[in-house]
């Protein structure tokens, strides 16, 4: 609570209970992007009553105060993440949802050299790739937990025989 509240003060936001518990909610969460509403829905079911128009409001403001980056991923709800100032890229599973981070020191380096090819310096970029998991090349090693995302049928109207389902 006491770095919470240090943290609101140093970006100049005032502390109020909402921001405080919104702010705890995103820096303690497992799943490191979220939407607005699935800050609401953990918050109430901690017993948390914070309107969704607080908490858009709440979070619209820390990423004034940069305290949050907000990205749109698959042109569907914005979900925000606590900016902990290292840079990373975004991959996200199709099926599931899943947001995966990573960071690839030949795409950085090549994204600054394309600019540079016109005469820019690199400032910023946002990159994501979506992705479906490659079912063929997983096989018979598919974990089950990884195959239990992937409905059967989902897979077979992508053009997987159920025979390449069968683990
Ligand atoms: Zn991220």
């Amino acid at each position: 609570m006491a770095s919470e509240n240090n943290e609101l003060r140093k970006v100049g936001l005032k502390v109020t209970l909402p921001r405080v518990k919104i702010l705890q909610m995103l820096e303690s969460s497992q799943q490191h992007h979220l939407s607005a509403e699935e800050v609401h829905k953990a918050l109430s079911e901690q017993g948390d009553d914070v309107g969704l128009a607080t908490v858009y409001r709440v979070l619209t403001q820390f990423e004034s105060a940069g305290l949050v980056v907000r990205h749109n991923f698959d042109s569907g709800h914005s979900v925000f993440e606590i900016a902990r100032g290292e840079h990373h890229d975004h991959m996200v599973d199709l099926d599931s949802g899943k947001v995966i981070e990573f960071h690839n020191d030949e795409i950085e380096s090549l994204q600054r050299k394309i600019a540079a090819e016109y005469s820019y310096e690199l400032v910023d970029h946002s990159l994501v790739l979506y992705v479906n998991l490659r079912l063929v090349d997983y096989g018979v090693l598919l974990p089950h937990s990884l195959y239990q995302r992937t409905p059967v049928n989902l897979a077979i109207r992508r053009g997987y025989t159920s025979r390449q389902l069968t683990f």
